[in-house]
């Protein structure tokens, strides 16, 4: 460490991202991406919005909160696009939580939001799963901090009701809530009708799942007007330009053309039902997911282990540290090949 490091940022900790791989006979369930490329139009709309990059882009982002707007019913002033959701969940917990008002979140859960909180001083409070790792909104109603959980959570999959967060936020005016609903297409129930009623309520999304953009950075929240403009006044502060003209155009095409991506979507559906059955089948307990993506635990076999034996194979699935993880993998869903190959790879693995 160089001695120019200010002393608030020499504790903050490391990331530890999932393996980066762009060999193309490796096959990728590590980071939860979508195996389908974007659609046709999103192509092009990319290809046509380069020859303008020598001009700024529009930090309003107003063709693009104007599109999603369509897409979710909502109108623009509802809507902040963002670098990427994780710019803007970094954004939230700058804007709306400090070391006077905590972060309450799940015990089992997305690890990146530990390395905000880090970065800012913000205190966080773990409220832990049940034993079956379902998450129970209840247990966090009133707490005297903003409220942070993914629904679907990540990395168990198991989601919540819409219903089940109404009552959270009828408990719970003081504070925001903030959903991360990164996986929500691939069964869940989204709670944006919900901001409507609740000022407190803000939900983010992201194109990098269903919407098959994780390496271009587009994510979005739908909020009260409120929240909207206090999050767009840090982000302007921070990153006017952040959303870039190619992602912006992307996003806007995508929306018009969204049934691609259900589609996709409901592939995806269809390959984890067959993994899950599969997996079960081989021993495996997996949880229930509506994520692109299982959290398994190998009947008889440590899951860090199987991990190595699949990575030599060329399949990348995901291993976290910690006591209720480490014995689980996390497998992203990918084409139904690619989960038919990962099959016969764990049949020849726990034959031997
Ligand atoms: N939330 C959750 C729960 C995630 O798992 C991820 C991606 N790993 C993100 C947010 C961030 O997605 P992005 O920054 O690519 O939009």
């Amino acid at each position: 460490m160089s001695s120019f490091l200010v002393s608030r940022h020499r504790t903050l900790p490391g990331y530890v991202p999932g393996t980066h791989s762009e060999e193309a006979d490796v096959i990728r369930l590590n980071t939860n991406e979508s195996p389908y490329p974007p659609s046709k139009e999103v192509l092009e709309a990319i290809q046509e919005e380069a020859a303008r990059l020598n001009y700024y882009n529009d930090p309003d982002c107003n063709d693009l909160r104007t599109a999603l707007g369509s897409r979710h019913a909502v109108s623009p002033e509802w809507i902040m696009a963002g670098n990427g959701s994780d710019q803007i969940l970094q954004l939230a917990f700058l804007a709306f939580a400090d070391e006077q008002c905590p972060i309450y979140l799940p015990d089992v859960t997305y690890s990146y939001y530990d390395l905000f909180a880090a970065l800012y001083h913000i205190p966080l409070v773990r409220i832990p799963l049940s034993e079956d790792y379902s998450l129970d909104p209840q247990r966090y109603a009133n707490v005297p901090g903003m409220i942070v959980f993914p629904n679907p959570n990540a990395p168990t999959g198991l989601a919540v009701s819409r219903e089940a967060i109404r009552k959270l936020a009828e408990n719970s005016p003081e504070h925001v809530i903030l959903v991360d609903e990164a996986y929500v297409d691939f069964g869940g129930e989204t709670s944006i009708p919900l901001t409507r009623e609740f000022p407190n309520l803000l939900v983010v999304r992201t194109f990098s799942k269903s919407g098959s953009l994780a390496g271009l950075r587009l994510g979005y929240c739908v909020g009260n007007p409120a929240l909207i403009e206090e999050l767009g006044r840090i982000r302007n502060a921070m990153d006017l330009y952040g959303v870039n003209r190619l992602a912006q155009a992307a996003g806007i095409a995508a929306c018009r053309n969204w049934t691609y991506y259900e589609k996709n979507a409901e592939r995806i559906m269809a390959s984890r039902a067959y993994t899950t059955e599969k997996l079960r089948e081989l021993g495996f307990t997996v949880l229930e997911s509506k994520g692109n993506f299982v959290f398994a635990r190998p009947g008889n076999c440590e899951a860090e282990t199987l991990r190595k034996q699949l990575m030599e194979r060329g399949l990348l699935v995901r291993h976290f540290a910690g006591e209720r993880t480490e014995q689980y993998l996390r497998i992203t869903i990918g084409t139904q090949q690619e989960m038919e190959h990962l099959v016969a790879a764990l049949k020849d693995i726990l034959k031997a």
